[in-house]
């Protein structure tokens, strides 16, 4: 029995002229990512995108994972093969799925001819398949109104596929399609959450991240890789920046208010973030922060470290509640490694009241005992690049 996945569009099916940019990069994205799991043929028919196992050693387990943290899919399901020949697929059907039946009291089947020269219309399809499922599933019965399960028989070109569920697809646009961006990723629960649902809207990702040894340790780094390399099931694969920035912490300690000390390293986050952006062709800059979740994310705070980029800063979680950013750790599942305590190059020189309301114009003349673009050159000069 010959098994494939057929996944469908999401909202790509109405973008008009650019429909076929998005399903072109989604089929580039979808062969990329399960090529690992072996050798699949996948190829885009009326609004489905179709993945065929191309011999034994295709895991298809492992293609169905993929798939399912691909941006731009809606839904997938797994479904069998079947020649366009009612015995067959009456045959096929109990065959296929009385292992699914098994865990359902109720179901209807649902049909779909696209192929206008089968014979039977929809509703015999469904009665016969219906009545196959029936006689092999004694304990089952049909409800047509509120099913546990629908089964699905789709006549298609090809062939004919049967399968139970369509699960839901990671949903957004292709990653690829919304231009590029830099997320500026600590080892926190927001900012992985953060990238992601940049990624989901179908920005391609670059990971900035500064570090602070001795402050921080190597251990926090690889914390962040971690992170990363869990974003990027779904945002697919990244280089990883990472900026020493303990010249630029202790200049800050040494010579500025300890009040407004957040606040400007914010700041010079961002300007080093902008240059290697903008060298990387990345249009924009994206954070973790959410509004007045600490001293630095209240919208004064937020203003000063905004002056100090030139291109839009994305914050998508600048309205969520912790417990909701919680929510989406979890299910992308990186609150794990969120957790674990590693020290952050924030964390460290935290100062113990900082400013909550802090002014531009007060913090500029603060930044004036610094030579703002020395520091950023000594910085931008020894950054490291990683290929995740
Ligand atoms: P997170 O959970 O992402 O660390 P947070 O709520 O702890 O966020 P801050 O530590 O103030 O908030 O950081 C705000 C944002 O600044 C982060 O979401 C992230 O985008 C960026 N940021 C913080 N620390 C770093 C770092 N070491 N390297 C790169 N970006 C950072
Ligand atoms: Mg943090």
């Amino acid at each position: 029995m010959q098994e494939v996945i057929l996944v469908k569009l999401g909202e790509i099916v109405l973008k008009g002229l650019n429909r076929r940019t998005f399903e072109d990069r989604l089929l580039k994205n979808i062969r990329r990512r399960i090529a690992r799991a072996g050798n699949f043929e996948v190829y885009s028919m009326q609004s489905t995108i179709y993945i065929e196992p191309k011999d034994e050693d295709a895991d298809i387990d492992e293609a169905e994972e993929r798939i399912s943290k691909i941006f731009g899919v809606i839904g997938y399901a797994r479904a069998c093969v079947c020649e366009k020949d009612m015995d067959a697929i009456t045959k096929m059907a109990p065959e296929y799925l009385n292992d699914t039946l098994a865990g359902f009291k109720t179901f209807k089947v649902e049909s779909k001819r696209a192929d206008k020269k089968f014979p039977l219309g929809s509703m015999e399809i469904s009665r016969e398949v219906g009545a196959a499922l029936l006689r092999a599933n004694p304990h089952i019965s049909v409800d047509v109104h509120n099913p546990e399960i629908t089964v699905r028989v789709e006549i298609r070109e090809k062939a004919a596929y049967i399968h139970g569920e369509t699960k839901p697809g990671a949903g957004g646009i292709p990653v690829g399609t919304g231009g590029k961006a830099a997320i500026l990723i600590s080892g926190g629960l927001d900012s992985p959450v953060a990238a992601w649902m940049m990624a989901k809207r179908g920005v391609e990702l670059t990971a900035i991240h500064f570090a602070s040894p001795p402050y921080t340790s190597e251990r926090a780094h690889e914390k962040v890789v971690a992170l990363l390399k869990k974003v990027g099931e779904y945002a697919g694969r990244m280089d990883m920046i990472t900026v020493p920035f303990t010249e630029i912490q202790e200049q800050i300690r040494d010579n500025c208010p300890e009040e407004l000390a957040t606040v400007i390293m914010r700041r010079f986050m961002m300007r080093a973030a902008e240059r290697i952006a903008r060298e990387r062709e990345c249009s924009a800059l994206i954070t973790g922060e959410s509004l007045g979740q600490v001293a630095s994310q209240t919208i004064q705070a937020i203003a000063c470290t905004d002056a100090a980029a030139n291109m839009p800063v994305f914050r998508p979680l600048i309205g969520s509640d912790k417990s909701e950013i919680v929510t989406l750790a979890h299910r992308i599942d990186t609150y794990d490694i969120s957790i674990e305590p590693y020290e952050d190059c924030c964390t460290v020189f935290t100062p113990k009241h900082p400013r909550t309301r802090p002014t531009l114009n007060v913090v500029e003349a603060a930044e004036q005992k610094l030579d703002v673009e020395q520091l950023l050159k000594n910085c931008l000069e020894k950054t490291e690049i990683r290929h995740l």
